[in-house]
């Protein structure tokens, strides 16, 4: 499979590619799903009429409780095929099991592949990988195979450890990084406690993963300005889910994430579930092409982002994915004010005396969202902290959240846990308080 061209090609030849790939995936999720199967004969759809894009709209949303509830009827091979188990945190509690043929370890590797491609990185490069390969993760396993696909360099070190990714890096010498952008303020962090001149070292470029690195308008967020300022090196990030098993990287102009329309429909809705207008914020909702152990129909990330369809500085025509906004069902309602954890985050990101935080979200007694932000500082602090740091929130969101100082290490605790493959910035207790 090498259909990268697609990405270079008119809109309305992109539109027809994907509308043949999107009446393939019909035919087979109709043969071998038995969650569609049910759906179809529920809503009485015949496939065989969904033939343009828009006509997905005649289908309802598959979520992330569906994916729970029936979890075993999304499986559309027989267990003897399926190679890869992975997992997925559900909205319910249980995880997900994702279930991945020969053929999916295929197109998630020719995915990564072309991925890493738009971000520049040739055959020659050594990329060292600061992501969980194992622990039942698709990322860092698609990393490994779309790098192995390229003919690059790899070196799994996996997440954590500053020691031994600098050992590694003062050893093995690659030029290009792969991690969660706070992993690096980290890593820069051990280096100046150890001596290390990590401004010259061999690393010249990282691509990142899990956090957003730039503003809506592309330029660096505060994340990204604060890196780029100790450490003068290539940013790029990448958005991606083990639902979609597809990644939007950023090219060299930095402004979104590249679409691949042979591996990936994409629709944006509005609360509603109707199409958003060009330009505005929607949720993303994805149709799989081409997988065949868990092929998904229109399934809502929860990812709040934007769709641009210009054609990039680089040639590609398809459409590019903004820095995700915030995750639809984690909206914050506080004091009249609607908030996206990215905001807060963005806030205290830009304080140089936070060392780490957390954010978690909780319903108060009257049953309104209540925030309280946990926060550990940095040595050199200034008189009263709690009061500077409400009057930068109200500065910049409007309103102040609650301020609990804590031991910057219980903090790093909660952050960088062996068990998740993102940075825990954001807890939500309203999810197990709910109904
Ligand atoms: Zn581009």
């Amino acid at each position: 499979m090498n259909n990268a061209e697609i990405e270079y090609k008119s809109k309305e030849e992109i539109k027809r590619f994907q509308e043949e790939k999107m009446q393939e995936a019909l035919q087979y999720l109709s043969r071998h799903s038995l969650f569609y199967q049910r759906m179809f004969r529920e809503h009485d759809i015949d496939v065989a009429q969904i033939r343009q894009l828009e006509d997905l709209r005649q289908i309802p949303f598959t979520d992330k409780k569906d994916l729970q509830l029936y979890n075993q009827d999304f499986l559309c091979v027989s267990p003897e095929k399926v190679i890869d188990f992975i997992t997925t945190s559900g909205t319910l509690g249980d995880p997900v099991t994702f279930a991945m043929t020969d053929k999916d370890l295929d197109r998630l590797a020719y995915n990564e592949k072309i991925s890493f491609l738009c971000t520049g990185t040739q055959p020659s490069d050594i990329v060292q990988l600061m992501t969980t390969i194992d622990k039942r993760f698709m990322a860092g396993l698609a990393y490994f195979l779309g790098l192995r696909e390229l003919g690059a360099g790899i070196v799994r070190v996996g997440n954590g450890i500053p020691e031994l990714q600098w050992d590694t890096i003062q050893r093995i010498r690659p030029n290009t990084i792969m991690c969660v952008p706070s992993f690096i303020l980290h890593i820069i962090k051990y280096a100046e406690e150890h001596g290390i001149d990590y401004r010259n070292s061999s690393v010249k470029k990282v691509v990142c993963i899990g956090e957003n690195l730039r503003e809506q308008d592309f330029s660096l967020n505060l994340l990204g300005q604060h890196i780029k300022e100790k450490w003068d090196i290539d940013l790029y990030s990448t958005y991606a889910s083990t639902e979609m098993a597809t990644t939007f990287a950023e090219c060299e102009y930095g402004c979104g994430g590249h679409h691949h329309p042979e591996l990936i429909i994409c629709e944006l809705v509005d609360d509603n579930g109707l199409p958003v207008e060009e330009g505005q914020i929607g949720e993303l909702v994805v149709t799989t092409l081409g997988v065949e152990g868990m092929p998904l129909l229109r399934f809502k990330t929860g990812d709040l982002v934007s769709i641009h369809t210009e054609q990039c500085r680089c040639g590609r025509t398809s459409m590019r994915v903004s820095p995700v906004v915030g995750r639809a069902n984690h909206m914050i309602k506080y004091k009249g004010t609607t908030l996206y954890p990215p905001s807060i985050n963005d806030v205290l990101d830009n304080t140089p005396y936070v060392e780490n935080y957390v954010v978690e979200v909780d319903y108060n007694e009257s049953g309104n969202d209540a925030i309280l932000v946990r926060i550990g500082l940095r040595s050199q602090v200034i008189d009263d902290v709690v009061k500077d740091l409400k009057d930068r929130f109200r500065a910049k969101i409007r309103v102040a959240p609650e301020i609990e100082i804590c031991p910057a290490a219980d903090i790093r605790k909660i952050n960088f846990p062996d068990i998740s493959r993102k940075p825990v910035k954001f807890i939500d207790k309203r999810l197990s308080s709910a109904d």
